[in-house]
């Protein structure tokens, strides 16, 4: 997975992707061979906001070298979560207060 920079949140980035203003690598990290335009696949995004949980299209394109297959992340998602980074700022932040429960997200 390569992380991407397209906005800082879902909206931005959703809003990239349809305007096809990605911009993504053309070069295999692991080999230096060309990518090739190939499809995306879905992932959970979590922003526990007036948006939720949403489903967003993740760009993915095979190396024509090596056939291995790169998968472009927004760069507010980690691998494996679907909690955005800023939401998982206001957990972490929340239970450094002393927060243990309560309102979702905590302010
Ligand atoms: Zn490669």
């Amino acid at each position: 997975m390569i992380p991407i920079f397209a906005g800082p949140d879902v909206r931005s980035y959703l809003a990239a992707e349809k305007a096809g203003r990605l911009r993504l690598p053309r070069l295999c990290p692991a080999c230096g061979g060309r990518l090739w335009g190939h499809g995306c696949c879905e992932r959970g995004a979590d922003e526990t906001g007036p948006c939720g949980y949403q489903r967003i299209p993740v760009r993915r394109r095979p190396s024509s070298r090596c056939g291995r297959t790169a998968s472009f992340l927004p760069s507010f998602l980690r691998p494996y979560q679907s909690l955005v980074s800023a939401a998982r700022q206001r957990l972490y932040q929340g239970l450094r207060r002393g927060c243990r429960g309560g309102r979702w997200p905590p302010r």
